[in-house]
């Protein structure tokens, strides 16, 4: 099987974001009252927590330009918009779907990004020089190692199987 590349990145799988509640520790959602986009600005991101009712809002804020204030990053900081860590971008709650892997940690933001991931690990040949900011160019060297594929898959199959809520860990 020979994964293609889609150019896919980061930022095209932040529709919404499975995160731990912090009030119960249960599953819950950021999602978007708008685009999703976080280069849109205005838009109100909204945290809920089916399991206890949590629920927070934020409209994230904008520079002299109009402009979102982005931070690409793998620790989050208060005050922006941070992508690239195992956080949702506007509230900065610790991302649902992590596992320890390899000594690492491997986290997606949701369902789909999981499956992107997964389909590029178990592939065997890869296309060349894939886009330099899409996922799959700058998933980490551990996780596009031949060694640990396995590992790496297994791990994925795991955080599925939390997704569909039929193991809670
Ligand atoms: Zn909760």
């Amino acid at each position: 099987m020979k994964f293609k590349n889609q150019h896919r990145m980061l930022v095209s799988f932040g529709a919404y974001f499975l995160v731990v509640c912090p009030n119960c520790s249960g599953k819950a959602k950021v999602i978007s009252l708008g685009a999703p986009s976080p280069y849109i600005t205005g838009i109100t991101r909204r945290f809920f927590c089916s399991e206890c009712g949590s629920h927070k809002e934020f409209v994230p804020r904008k520079n002299c330009y109009n402009e979102a204030v982005i931070r690409y990053s793998k620790n989050w900081e208060e005050g922006y918009i941070n992508i690239g860590g195992p956080f949702d971008w506007f509230f900065g709650y610790s991302l649902y779907l992590q596992i320890p892997c390899c000594g690492q940690t491997l986290w997606a933001y949701n369902l789909e990004h999981l499956e992107y991931v997964e389909s590029y690990v178990a592939a065997e040949l890869r296309e060349d020089h894939p886009y330099y900011l899409s996922v799959e160019s700058r998933l980490p060297a551990w996780m596009k190692s031949a060694k640990n594929r396995h590992d790496v898959l297994k791990a994925i199959g795991k955080l599925k199987i939390k997704e569909s809520g039929l193991i809670k860990s």
